[in-house]
C-alpha cells in the first residue's frame, strides 16, 4: 500500500481537498485503485452536530456515517464509496482509546498521546485504507489521507507526530507528502507582488514538527512567476520542480489537469516508485479504463470553457445562503448534470426569508429582488434543512413553480414543504404542516418517524443508503422515473431525516389526482417521491440525491430537473434512461 500526505500551512480553506483528490484522481487514471481519507483534528466525533452555516454541509456516506464535506470531493471525483471510517476525527481516535482503557487493553500501562493515540492513529489508517472502495473489490493501491486544518494548530499535534512516524511504518518508497501552501499578492491586483514568505514560514512549521513534504503546492491568484518558484525552491531547500503551482482556474475541475501539466505524475511515479519490483500492477482492463476516465474528465471541463453553451438559471431558495459550502453538494450535482448537457449553469442563491411579507415591510428592496430572482428562473431547487426560519418563503417559491410550470426539485425539506404546499393550497386542509415546523399544528402533514431517538442528536436520524421502490402505476409517466428507465423497479439513494410524510394523510393528499407519491420505501409505508402529473417537471425526493452524484456520472434526479429547466428533458431521458452515465467502475 502505498500512502500519499497532503497536509496545508499558512491558512486553510484554500482548497486542499480538491487538491487532494485531484491527485486521487490522476491516479485512478494511471489504473490504479484509489482510496482516501479525511482526518478531521475537531473533538467531534463527526460533522453531524455541526452547523453547515460554520463547517459546511454534513456529507452522508452509504452506511450513513455523517461526514466532513471533503469526503464528497473524493466520492465524486474517484467514484469511490467510502464508510464513516474514512473520516478520522479527534473525537473518534480518543473514543477508540478510551473505550480500550476501559476494557483493560492497557492494564497496568499509563495511556499516554504518545504512543498509544499515536499508535491508533496508525493501526486505523493502516486498517481503514484496505478497505474495497469499488465495484470491483479490489483492495486499494494507493491511499490519500488529508490532514485538516492547517500544521501548527494544537488539535492536529497528536496527527502530525503519528504521521511523522508512518513513513518508517510503512517503508520506503511507500510515502510521500504534499504541503500546500498559499501565497498571497500584496497589494491585491494585477500589479502585487507574489510574497513567499506565509510559505517559507509554512514549510519551516512543517519541518520542524518532524515531517518532510516532498511537493509544495502554491495556491495563488495567478500563475507562480519562474524567479518566485526559484525563491521558494532556495528557501526551503527544494528542486524548482518539487514547487506546484495551483493558481485560479475557471473551475475547480480544471486543478488535475493543472497539476497533470506540472509532471505530478512523474513525480509520483518516482517517489512511490511505482515502477519499482513489487509496485503495483494495475490490468489492462483498469488501465483503459484510467485512460477513458481522462479523456471524459477532460472532455467534459473543457467543454464548459467554449462561449457559445446555453446558459440555464436556477434558482436555488435556501436558508444557509451565506455560505456556499452549507449546499456543496448540491451545487456540485448541479454542475456535473450541466457538464452533462452541455450547458452553463448559472447558479443563483435566494435567501428564502426574503421572499416572505415581512420581508416586503422590513427590506422592500431584498423582497423585490429575491422575487425578480425566483420569477426569471428557468428551474427553482429547494434544498435539504433544518428549523422553521424562510420555511413560508420556500412554500411561495414552490407555489410560484407549481402554478407557473417552472421545473421544480425539492430535496428532502424540500419535499417535505411541497406535500405542505399541496396540501393547503390544492387539498384546502386547514392548518397543514410539519410537526418539526409547527407543532400542534391542526392537520400534521409530516410527523415524526416513529423510529427516532428523540432525547439524542448525534447520529439518530433515519441515515444513509436506503431503497426507494417505484409505486406501481408510475411507469409511462414520470418524468422522473423515466430518468432511471421504466423497467426499473427499485433505486436506492442515501438519506437524512427525522420527519416523513404522514402516512395517515395519503388518501387525502394523492386523491386530487395530480400529486402522485411515485416512489416509496421497500414496505411500501414511506414516502420517498413525490412528483405532479402534467407539470413540466415537479419532483420531491425526501432523500439526498447529491450524495451519490459523480462527476462522470451525475445523479439522475438532479440531471432530470436540470435538463427539464434546459429544456432538452425528452433527449436526456432518451440519452441516459436505462443506463449508467459513462465510466461506471462497473464497466471495467
Ligand atoms: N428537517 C427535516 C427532517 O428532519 C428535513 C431534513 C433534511 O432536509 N435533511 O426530516
Amino acid at each position: 500500500m502505498k500512502y500519499v500526505l497532503v497536509s496545508g500551512g499558512v491558512i486553510s480553506g484554500v482548497g486542499k481537498g480538491i487538491i487532494a483528490s485531484s491527485t486521487g484522481l490522476l491516479l485512478k487514471t494511471m489504473g490504479l485503485t484509489v482510496t482516501s481519507i479525511k482526518i478531521d483534528p475537531y473533538m467531534n466525533i463527526d460533522a453531524g452536530t455541526m452547523a453547515p452555516t460554520e463547517h459546511g454541509e454534513v456529507y452522508v456516506t452509504d452506511d450513513g456515517g455523517e461526514m466532513d464535506l471533503d469526503i464528497g470531493h473524493y466520492e465524486r471525483y474517484l467514484l469511490t464509496t467510502l464508510t464513516r471510517d474514512h473520516n478520522l476525527t479527534t473525537g473518534k481516535i480518543y473514543q477508540q482509546v478510551i473505550e480500550r482503557e476501559r476494557r483493560g487493553d492497557y492494564l497496568g500501562k499509563t495511556v499516554q498521546v504518545v504512543p498509544h493515540l499515536t499508535n491508533a492513529i496508525q493501526d486505523w489508517i493502516e486498517r481503514v485504507a484496505q478497505i474495497p472502495v469499488d465495484e470491483s473489490g479490489n483492495k486499494p493501491d494507493v491511499c490519500v489521507i488529508e490532514l485538516g486544518g492547517t500544521v501548527g494548530d494544537i488539535e492536529s499535534a497528536p496527527f502530525i507526530h503519528a504521521m511523522s512516524q508512518f513513513p518508517r511504518r510503512v517503508g520506503k518508497g511507500n510515502f510521500m507528502q504534499i504541503h500546500v501552501s498559499y501565497v498571497p499578492v500584496i497589494p491585491p491586483g494585477p500589479h502585487g507582488e507574489q510574497k513567499t514568505k506565509p510559505t517559507q514560514r509554512a514549510v519551516g512549521d512543517v519541518r520542524s514538527a518532524g515531517l518532510r513534504p516532498d511537493l509544495i503546492a502554491c495556491r495563488c491568484e495567478r500563475p507562480l512567476e519562474d524567479a518566485v518558484i526559484q525563491k521558494i525552491a532556495n528557501m526551503c531547500q527544494v528542486e524548482p520542480k518539487q514547487v506546484l503551482t495551483v493558481h485560479n482556474v475557471s473551475s475547480t475541475y480544471h486543478v488535475p489537469l493543472l497539476l497533470r501539466q506540472q509532471k505530478l505524475l512523474d513525480s509520483i511515479n518516482g517517489l512511490l516508485e511505482l515502477n519499482a519490483p513489487g509496485a503495483p500492477t494495475p490490468s489492462k482492463a483498469l488501465i483503459d479504463h484510467g485512460a477513458k476516465m481522462w479523456s471524459e474528465w477532460v472532455s467534459r471541463t473543457r467543454a464548459q470553457d467554449g462561449g457559445n453553451l446555453d446558459t440555464v438559471t436556477i434558482c436555488l431558495v435556501g436558508k444557509y445562503t451565506n455560505l456556499e459550502d452549507a449546499y456543496i453538494s448540491v451545487g456540485k450535482s448541479l454542475e456535473h448534470a450541466a457538464m452533462y448537457c452541455k450547458k452553463k449553469l448559472n447558479l443563483v442563491w435566494v435567501d428564502s426569508s426574503n421572499l416572505e411579507d415581512t420581508a416586503l415591510e422590513e427590506q422592500p428592496a431584498k423582497f423585490h429582488e429575491a422575487w425578480h430572482a425566483v420569477c426569471t428562473a428557468d428551474g427553482i431547487l429547494v434544498p435539504g434543512g433544518f428549523g422553521i426560519r424562510g420555511t413560508e418563503g420556500m412554500i411561495k417559491a414552490t407555489t410560484w413553480a407549481r402554478t407557473k410550470n417552472v421545473p421544480f426539485l425539492g430535496v428532502c425539506l424540500g419535499m417535505q414543504l411541497a406535500v405542505i404546499e399541496f396540501a393547503r393550497n390544492v387539498c384546502n386542509i386547514p392548518g397543514a404542516g410539519s410537526e418539526e415546523l409547527h407543532p400542534g399544528c391542526e392537520n400534521p402533514v409530516i410527523v415524526y418517524m416513529p423510529e427516532v431517538d428523540r432525547t439524542k442528536l448525534g447520529g439518530t436520524m433515519r441515515l444513509g443508503k436506503r431503497e426507494c421502490v417505484f409505486q406501481p402505476g408510475t411507469a409511462g409517466w414520470s418524468k422522473f422515473r423515466a430518468m432511471y428507465g421504466d423497467d426499473v423497479g427499485s433505486i436506492q439513494e442515501r438519506h437524512r431525516h427525522r420527519y416523513e410524510v404522514n402516512p395517515e394523510k395519503m388518501t387525502t393528499i394523492e386523491s386530487s389526482g395530480d400529486f402522485v407519491f411515485v416512489g416509496k420505501d421497500e414496505k411500501g409505508e414511506r414516502v420517498e417521491v413525490i412528483e405532479i402529473r402534467n407539470h413540466p417537471f415537479f419532483v420531491g425526493v425526501q432523500f439526498h440525491p447529491e450524495y451519490l452524484s459523480r462527476v462522470l456520472a451525475p445523479s439522475k434526479s438532479y440531471l432530470g430537473f436540470f435538463a427539464a429547466a434546459a429544456g432538452v428533458l425528452d433527449e436526456v431521458t432518451a440519452s441516459s434512461s436505462g443506463k449508467p452515465l459513462v465510466v461506471k467502475d462497473a464497466e471495467v
